[in-house]
């Protein structure tokens, strides 16, 4: 029987009253997506959409960008600055003024009893840049600590050193466009279509036209591992000998590019005594790659006329993580793949400004790429500020990893969490609890008064969360979009920017330098700064940005008169940021330093991300069209390890480390290898209870990836209650 179309039921699109679209830019992840927000009559968000005219997206969003117009009522959010003296006690509500004045004196009071480093900042990568630039200055000018680090350190450190230590510089080279044009592309570490959906479509639609090679380099067999050409299961924190291994096939077999290396590049001698330790055989006993797989990417990534590399925390998180990085940067250099259409080392990054805090937050030392080593930099951003050179530290402090031991120590008394939940994200929480108990003074600045450090906290200020704000994004390849205010700061929060300045009134110190109020002053100021650099926005202003849809720096004042969209690409002329102008080959040999199973502990432990959820959950664990889909911390297990260890899918299990113990429901599938377990991330007392966090030694990054641990049974109407509480967000 057949059925006419008229007989159909039409797809209805519900009517939800909306009286005007406003422009903005997602506040999830690194992608960087154009949206729209509908505001009803009452002025309130109720709808989203894509918007078509934009680059990045094309009208496309993903599952949380659909629907993020429902964070601004979610549940938890802060409503009245709060304070206490002792963690001890209930909160009190009270004025802005009061808990300004508190925070103030706190912080003033220690450092003046143990000293001005004896107070510590750590902030985030969800900011607006211009915050994170204003921040910057209260931290360096004002207060004048130089343990003021970002949560970035989590997730993004091992790509800024690997970029500074090949090219001299942070900056991602490539830009999505580059697969369009790629003949090969390598992911390691890397599941785009959960991470980064968006970036993967763009991925699949170029690669749909021109079917270039996919291999994919992961432990596990992610989405992306299931749609590639090939997929190399490797040992889980080993890719340096694999990308020394492709090296030196490529170097035997003459497939180098010497051309590109003679004129761009130092370094190629110490790197080919290295890697010709790392033959394939040899290599494949420890990376896990059988030797002809290894041959076979080395010859098809080297004949490619353009290849590109991306990866995310596979690489990062690892005790290896810089190094193979450069790895990375090193296989891009030898084969003249950077700075070329199709040809790129493009670090995914993860938060929705994470790229902003590295260009202008100060963290790793001054803005636009300044560094606190350089007497000339420290001088130039002295003086714009209005304070003595003298009072800039001489060198980098404490990143976060390296923070919280130092509270344990008694070396910092106090600290300052801005939008920054380490109760859930840093390693081995059993111990950042105790941690955070020592503190004389913590102040947590968060949109969510639910936040599990709130329970360690004495003052709490509610902020403005992403579109009740106004400023700027900078995405994974490097396009600065707006961020336009759609709705007034829920209750009585306020925008971090009025925060931060309001905090420098506080301060005898904060009299000297000028605090602009406005968001698109401050741009004005980074624009300033920024010209003549590598990060050069000086062509740009917010209304630029948003009629261009977003624009990649560099973009200078020229640029503006010659109508481009910014350069898509860095180094496309070679011109790296080594005094030389030359990019550097570095030698990495390996060294095994992970924890890895053994007798009591027989099964690596692996952690990520799934599509629904955001980091800690904070916001998409209240939204429930994201949260539907994984309320309920789970593993995922092989079925053969499964059935050896009587484990039935869907019961709930405990997963024991030397650190801690998670509850969580067993998920069998054979996307996991028989001798490892996934959990994702974003759950509160779960997976970072059993994680180690070993640090990278350049990066000062956790190896989040590489853990051991074994499983037990527990009882489950017991696990199942317990369970339905922590359900209960
Ligand atoms: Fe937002 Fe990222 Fe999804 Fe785009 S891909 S809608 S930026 S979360």
């Amino acid at each position: 029987m057949l059925f006419g179309r008229g007989k159909k039921n039409p797809i209805k699109i519900a009517n939800k009253g909306v009286e005007k679209w406003v422009y903005t830019t997602c506040g999830y992840c690194s992608t960087g997506c154009s949206i729209e927000v509908g505001v009803n009559d009452e002025g309130k968000p109720v709808s989203t959409r894509g918007v078509g005219s934009a680059d990045v997206n094309r009208g496309k969003l993903c599952v949380k960008g659909i629907f993020e117009h429902e964070i601004f009522d979610a549940k938890g959010r802060g409503e009245e600055p709060l304070v206490r003296d002792r963690i001890t006690e209930d909160y009190r509500e009270t004025t802005w003024d009061e808990a300004l004045d508190k925070a103030g004196s706190e912080i003033q009071r220690i450092q003046e009893k143990y000293g001005r480093d004896s107070f510590a900042i750590v902030s985030t990568g969800q900011l607006l840049t211009e915050e994170f630039y204003t921040l910057g200055k209260l931290s360096r000018a004002v207060i004048g600590t130089n343990n003021y680090d970002g949560n970035t350190t989590l997730c993004m450190a091992s790509a800024v050193s690997g970029y500074k230590r090949s090219f001299g510089s942070d900056g991602p080279p490539g830009c999505y466009e580059d697969f369009e044009q790629t003949d090969c592309l390598i992911a390691f570490g890397s599941n785009l279509p959960e991470q980064h959906p968006i970036i993967y479509w763009r991925m699949r639609e170029a690669r749909e036209k021109r079917n270039f090679p996919l291999i994919v380099v992961d432990p596990r067999v992610t989405m992306l591992a299931q749609n590639a050409d090939m997929h190399l299961a490797i040992t889980p924190g080993t890719d340096v000998v694999l990308l020394n291994a492709l090296m030196h096939v490529m170097l035997d077999e003459g497939l180098e590019d010497r051309d590109y290396i003679n004129e761009h590049t130092n370094g190629i001698e110490a790197v080919e005594k290295v890697v010709a330790d790392y033959d394939p055989v040899s290599a494949s006993k420890i990376c896990g790659i059988d030797e002809d797989t290894i041959r076979n990417v080395a010859r098809l990534y080297a004949k490619a006329d353009a290849a590109m590399s991306i990866w995310t925390m596979g690489i990062n998180q690892s005790t290896h993580g810089s190094d193979g990085v450069v790895g990375i940067n090193n296989l891009n250099l030898m084969t003249g793949n950077i700075g070329k259409p199709g040809g790129t080392s493009l670090s995914i990054t993860g938060q929705c400004n994470a790229m902003g805090t590295r260009e202008w937050s100060s963290c790793s030392g001054l803005p636009g790429y300044r560094t606190l080593e350089n007497p000339a930099e420290r001088e130039e951003i002295a003086k714009f500020w209005g304070i003595d050179p003298e009072f800039l530290p001489k060198r980098r402090g404490l990143t976060e990893t390296d923070i919280f031991p130092a509270i344990e120590t008694g070396q910092i008394k106090g600290l300052w969490l801005v939008a920054t939940n380490p109760m859930t994200s840093m390693p081995n929480t059993v111990r950042i609890r105790k941690t955070l108990e020592k503190l004389e003074c913590l102040i947590v600045q968060d949109s969510y008064r639910d936040v599990e450090t709130t329970q360690y906290a004495h003052v709490f200020f509610p902020a403005a969360t992403w579109a009740e704000k106004e400023g700027v994004f900078t995405n994974t390849e490097r396009r600065v979009n707006i961020v336009r205010q759609v709705t007034e700061p829920h209750a009585n929060s306020r925008s971090d920017l009025w925060i931060f300045n309001q905090m420098a009134k506080r301060f005898p110190q904060g009299a000297k330098v000028k605090f602009p109020e406005k968001p698109s002053d401050v741009f004005d100021e980074m624009a300033y700064l920024s010209r003549g650099r590598l990060v050069d926005i000086s062509g740009m202003n917010h209304e630029l940005i948003e009629q261009k849809r977003g624009i990649q720096w560099p973009y200078r004042a020229d640029d503006v008169e010659a109508q481009t969209q910014g350069d898509p690409r860095l180094y496309e002329k070679g011109g790296f940021q080594h005094a030389d102008g030359k990019a550097k080959l570095i030698p990495l040999p390996y060294i095994e330093n992970n924890e890895v199973p053994d007798n009591d502990f027989p099964l690596w432990l692996n952690s990520g991300r799934v599509v629904e959820h955001f980091h800690t959950r904070t916001k998409t664990g209240k939204v429930g069209n994201c949260n539907k889909f994984s309320p309920t911390p789970y593993m995922e297990i092989n079925p053969d390890a499964a059935e050896e260890l009587g484990i039935e899918h869907m019961s709930y299990v405990r997963v024991v480390s030397r650190r801690g113990d998670a509850v969580v429901l067993a998920q069998l599938t054979q996307r996991v290898p028989r001798n490892m377990v996934f959990i994702p991330f974003h759950y509160h007392d779960c997976v970072n209870r059993l994680t180690k966090g070993l640090l990278d030694p350049h990066s000062r990054q956790p190896a989040f990836k590489q853990g051991a641990v074994r499983i037990e049974h527990v009882n489950q109407e017991e696990a199942a209650r317990l369970n339905v509480e922590m359900r209960e967000f």
